[in-house]
């Protein structure tokens, strides 16, 4: 194996241990928030950008074999997703029995979920228990957020800006480290569209991934939800319930499963324990690593007769969630089946919302599958409350903010009528005292941007991303040493449960550095022959399914001017299998 780095003759890492005496951060004696350090003797083994589900398991792990790490994260709290996103009928949609990391049979089996799906306060209290359990916090520095990294050829510097203003010692702390691991999350950096004079707005808005933290009580409210994805399709009942007034502006309908949620029976649950491992195995081999116990229907949608098609896709209807889709083996590969299965999904919302109109609205034209699927509790149902409306922003776009709610244009409505009908369109404004975005995220790259992050030669990561991210098995990218990302683009992420890719990157990491010590090798870098195949065979893989036939946050075009580019490769099983083989193989197609 080339070595494309210089070696500046020290060997091996340095493990000396770091210790937070008061609020200085300290190694041994010297204080590491100095520039002080030298290239050679790193603060840290391994700097941490993150402390969600892949921050926190990193931490552990690094620790676990042998590391010192030190983990930044922006938030006041562990658990990532599930502190930010507090709202209403915020939950995983991946049962929770699969949604819960499985390095830990101890862990897995003293743990408790009492429903299928697990809410927000209750993941919350998991990761929690988590850091407490392995005693995680002592190495992890909140309210820090991670500004740049700078690769000076030897180690990263890592520059952090506090957003704890009595802690002076933490300002613009900044260390070195050997080995750098992106956990910034996929789905961490808010996307909130812009309007015309949305600054105007003098009422309350809030984003649904920076949830105020002692909730919001809507009582008595007018209240706007923007966005029919995940976390719109999650709260908007709950706000309804509460909200005088709601007024649901959809961009785009979203195809929703019924999440069938239920308590957890203690019978079922010492079930799956007593043979967690099985459980785990079967699901790790499924396509995107869950429901192993619900695998996909043998038959593709068109070779069974309409009968046997509608009686399966009404059996997967009543179970309920994501699987739904597994019906039938060729629902994101072949258009005619995904149309009868998409058909059989517009007859369910039609025959759920009472009004012709507003189920139109509601009812998808785009292909089943090809945005994230949704999964709901009373979601069409909600459009049928006397206190629920629905603005399709396509039919009757915004036209700008007011100082009182908001102007829509073309609109068929009477109330509030600006009388405003000049040209050709009527103009409606409709009044708010609070406004929801749900607008979700500026996925899997979002978080990374952010970061200034400069590696070899000079190059910054934004310039090499230019055109879209580029990386080899999503985990390093070319010219960016020791640098690895978590369920970042080019790896099967967010298209899997997100624990079973986390937990398996993490440990990839950790086998990974393990083999460079053992070795001696100071660093590793992604090939870029290797990095090329890499992106072409995502490509390949992306492009024999129907996941790029519409506009999604996969592919960046909810964020404007994001390159359009499918980010996650479909298919858990044959990935992890390369990411072992190369392992195997002395880490082909990496440099060390
Ligand atoms: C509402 C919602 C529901 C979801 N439900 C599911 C589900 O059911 N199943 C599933 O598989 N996945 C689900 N996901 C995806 C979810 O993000 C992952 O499952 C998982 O929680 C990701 O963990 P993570 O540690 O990789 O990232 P995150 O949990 O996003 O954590 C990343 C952390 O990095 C921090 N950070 C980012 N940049 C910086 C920086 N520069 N400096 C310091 N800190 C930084 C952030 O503050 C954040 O706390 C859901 C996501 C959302 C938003």
């Amino acid at each position: 194996m080339s070595s494309l780095c210089s070696n500046h003759g020290h060997c091996g890492f340095c493990y000396i241990t770091v210790v937070r005496i008061g609020n200085n951060v300290r190694m041994g004696a010297a204080s590491i928030n100095t520039a002080s350090s030298t290239p050679s003797s790193p603060d840290v083994d391994v700097a941490i950008v993150g402390a969600g589900f892949a921050g926190l398991y990193m931490l552990h792990r690094a620790r676990q074999t042998g590391f010192t790490a030190r983990v930044f994260e922006r938030g006041g709290g562990v658990g990532g997703t599930w502190y930010w996103n507090r709202y209403p009928g915020a939950r995983c949609d991946v049962p929770s029995l699969e949604y819960s990391y499985q390095f830990s049979d101890e862990l897995q089996q003293e743990w408790e979920w009492s429903e299928k799906y697990a809410t927000q306060p209750e993941i919350l209290r998991y990761a929690e228990h988590v850091a407490d359990r392995f005693n995680l916090r002592r190495d992890i520095s909140f309210n820090t957020t991670v500004t740049s990294l700078q690769w000076n050829g030897d180690v990263w510097r890592v520059a952090t800006q506090s957003s704890d203003d009595t802690d002076q010692h933490r300002q613009g702390v900044a260390l070195t480290a050997r080995f750098v691991v992106l956990a910034t999350g996929c789905l961490s950096s808010a996307n909130i569209p812009r309007f015309p004079d949305d600054h105007l707005f003098a009422g309350r808005t809030y984003h649904t991934g920076a949830w105020p933290h002692e909730g919001v009580d809507f009582t008595g409210q007018r209240v706007a939800v923007f966005g029919t994805g995940s976390s719109g399709i999650q709260s908007i009942p709950l706000i309804a319930k509460q909200a005088a007034h709601l007024t649901v502006m959809q961009r785009t309908p979203a195809y929703s499963i019924p999440a069938r949620n239920q308590q957890l029976s203690p019978e079922y649950v010492a079930d799956i324990k007593a043979n967690y491992a099985e459980f785990r195995r079967k699901n790790s081999l499924t396509r995107a690593a869950l429901g192993g116990d619900t695998p996909t229907g043998p038959h593709g949608a068109c070779e069974v007769s309409e009968d046997e098609r509608r009686a399966a896709l009404e059996a997967r209807w009543q179970k309920g969630g994501l699987l739904f889709l597994g019906a039938f083996n060729d629902a994101l590969t072949n258009p005619e089946s995904n149309r009868l299965i998409a058909d059989f999904v517009r007859d369910k919302i039609r025959s759920t919302v009472h009004d012709p109109d507003t189920a139109r609205k509601l009812t998808p034209d785009s292909i089943i599958g090809c945005k994230r699927l949704c999964v709901d509790t009373e979601y069409y149902d909600t459009f049928n409350r006397p206190n629920v409306s629905l603005i399709d922003l396509r039919e009757q776009p915004v036209e700008r903010f007011t100082a009182k709610g908001i102007v829509v244009q073309n609109a068929a409505g009477t109330s509030h009528d600006e009388s405003s009908t000049s040209g050709s369109s009527r103009r409606v404004e409709h009044e708010f005292d609070s406004i929801v975005f749900a607008t979700g995220f500026d996925a899997m790259t979002g978080a990374i941007s952010k970061i200034d992050i400069t590696g070899r030669d000079g190059r910054t990561l934004s310039d090499a991303w230019s055109a879209g991210p580029v990386n080899y098995l999503g985990l390093s990218v070319h010219g960016f040493p020791n640098l690895f990302t978590i369920t970042g683009p080019g790896s099967p992420s967010v298209l899997t449960n997100m624990i079973v890719s986390i937990q398996h990157h993490v440990e990839w990491i950790a086998d990974c550095i393990s083999w460079m010590k053992v070795n001696h090798s100071p660093t590793i870098e992604a090939d870029a022959d290797a990095q090329d195949r890499w992106v072409q065979h995502v490509n390949t893989v992306a492009g024999m399914t129907l996941y790029q036939s519409c506009s999604s946050w996969y592919l960046g075009t909810n964020v404007p001017g994001k390159p359009r580019v499918f980010m996650p490769l479909p298919g858990f099983p044959a990935y992890a299998q390369t990411c072992a083989d190369i392992a195997h193989d002395g880490y082909r197609g990496f440099h060390t």
